[in-house]
């Protein structure tokens, strides 16, 4: 079961739930008109760290077989890249825990239509392997790094690695990686005295910061009030920072940014709980065990690993599965309605 595959406007049909799947166009359409180019990809789900509101503190990881290749996830990529699919990004669980990532880089940048590959990464390993992975052609790069303090790293982190973290941006940053975006979630309770901090810091160290809402896709019981809003973040910076001006802003993607008026840098925030950016998604993913998800918050799952695995691999069936997987994608995620369902995966096991 799909809950609302075609999410019913009241009691409206929406305008396009009788039309047809399309079966032959070059390009990934749902029913609300969303076109998708963006797939992000999990490579593993084991973590490093154990983020309170990513993952429990005590998990089961799934056996290394289960995982896709690296020639298993390139062969997905080029059929999505044959459907419109033109940016890429690597996460995980933490994406450099898998071994010799550089490799899974160079395969992917050589795939034609692709032409964006970003990772996410928690950034412990950075500095082992930030230059193999600007050298195989590695260009955008978000480090997630919640505070400066290493008491608070650790209540948020379960572990102890924030030297290791600041070693890694220095490296990624020595290498060439530009721009290097640092996230951190939103939390209340942390949040407040995190932001200001964070933000001197990335100015200080040409980074640009994001902020991103805490969603309720961790092991943590979730409620709203635990989420510190945009417009507090933005409040916190504007009085202890200094003035920012709303930056252009791409639709496609989340994240609203917002200029220093003195031109010394950018803070974004991602407004998931406040304002959902659900009208404007484009994205797909692909677990690291070869699930496609229409939405971070799915409860439905396609498995392509099958198709990737046939004795013949078939391209066509997981074209096929990828349409009919964005074309029954809902409106939205529904957080902040009563109707919300969390879905079974946490984020570590979904890919962020
Ligand atoms: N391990 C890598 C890392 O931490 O960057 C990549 C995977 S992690 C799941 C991807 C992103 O999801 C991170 O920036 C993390 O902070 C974010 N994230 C995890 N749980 C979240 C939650 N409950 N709400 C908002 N963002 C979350
Ligand atoms: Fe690991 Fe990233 Fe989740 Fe933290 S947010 S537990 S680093 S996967």
């Amino acid at each position: 079961m799909i809950r609302h595959p075609l999410k019913l406007a009241g009691e409206m049909p929406h305008p396009q739930a009788a039309a047809q799947m399309p079966t032959e166009a070059p390009v990934l359409m749902d029913t609300f008109g969303r076109r998708h180019n963006n797939l992000r990809i999990s490579v593993t789900d084991r973590c490093n760290l154990r983020c309170t509101y990513c993952m429990p503190e005590e998990v089961t990881f799934r056996d290394k077989r289960e995982l896709l290749s690296f020639e298993e996830i390139a062969a997905f990529v080029e059929v999505a890249a044959s459907l419109g699919v033109n940016k890429i990004r690597l996460t995980g669980g933490e994406p450099l825990m898998r071994k010799e990532l550089h490799k899974l880089v160079r395969l992917l940048v050589a795939i034609p239509g692709i032409d964006d590959i970003g990772l996410t990464t928690n950034g412990l390993l950075l500095a082992q392997h930030a230059a193999a992975l600007f050298d195989a052609g590695l260009r955008r790069l978000n480090v997630s790094l919640d505070t400066l303090d290493p008491t608070r790293f650790r209540a948020l982190t379960r572990r102890d690695g924030l030297d290791q973290v600041l070693a890694g941006l220095a490296e990624a940053k020595r290498v060439g990686f530009a721009p290097i975006k640092v996230n951190a979630v939103a939390i209340r309770g942390f949040a407040e005295y995190d932001v200001v901090p964070l933000a001197h810091y990335c100015r200080d160290h040409g980074l640009e910061l994001r902020f991103i809402e805490y969603m309720p896709i961790g092991a943590e019981p979730w409620e709203r009030d635990k989420v510190f809003f945009a417009h507090e973040i933005l409040e916190l910076i504007r009085h202890n920072v200094g003035p920012v001006v709303p930056a252009p802003h791409d639709p496609s993607t989340p994240a609203q940014d917002y200029a220093y008026t003195d031109g010394r840098g950018i803070v974004g925030v991602i407004a998931s709980v406040s304002q959902p950016f659900c009208h404007h998604c484009n994205r797909l993913r692909l677990t690291a065990d070869g699930k496609l998800r229409n939405c971070l918050f799915a409860l439905e799952e396609t498995d392509v690993k099958v198709f990737l695995r046939a004795a013949v691999p078939n391209r066509a069936a997981i074209a096929a599965a990828v349409r009919a997987s964005v074309w029954a994608k809902w409106e939205g995620h529904e957080i902040n309605a009563a109707t919300f369902i969390k879905p079974q995966r946490t984020m570590h096991a979904i890919g962020g």
